[in-house]
């Protein structure tokens, strides 16, 4: 709710006489940001953990991948084909059906988030965002803080 006297946002106005035209609004000047998901089969155990979670156990864990950018001459950020072959290859495969303390001393949704986002930008996709479900009700979220800084716990 805007307090009394707070300024709002100038909407700004076309140049009159420049046409804006559907052909201008799908191309490089429009930016989006898009997400592919995908699910994976992994276990783990906590072993620092006070309660359940320090004994083995399964999850079947959902990750958002998201890229943002301007649009290409084909009106798309990237190829959702090429976004999932790039995190099929670069995380699920390597994580799906595994144990994962036999790859992480400490596999915490935290912890394999930043993996995760570290595997991807190096992977080269420009991400925005990246969200790890470890069960239905529960997830981590990792977004870009910089145009080239890495991300931030949110
Ligand atoms: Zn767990």
């Amino acid at each position: 709710m805007l307090a009394v006297g707070s300024p709002v946002a100038a909407v700004t106005p076309a140049p009159t006489g420049t046409p804006v035209t559907a052909t201008t609004a799908t191309t490089a000047t429009t930016a989006a940001t898009i997400t592919v998901s995908f699910r994976f089969e992994a276990a783990h155990h906590l072993a620092w953990h006070p309660g359940k979670c320090r004994n083995a156990h399964g999850h079947s864990y959902r990750l958002e991948v998201s890229v943002e950018g301007p649009l290409d001459e084909h009106g798309v950020v990237a190829d959702f084909d090429a976004v999932k072959a790039a995190v099929d290859e670069a995380v699920v495969a390597r994580w799906d059906h595994r144990d994962l303390n036999d790859l992480f001393d400490n596999p915490t949704a935290e912890l394999l988030a930043h993996d995760a986002w570290e595997r991807l930008t190096g992977a080269g996709l420009h991400l925005s965002a990246l969200r790890l479900w470890e069960t239905a009700d529960a997830s981590v979220e990792l977004r870009r803080v910089g145009p080239t800084a890495g991300p931030s716990g949110a």
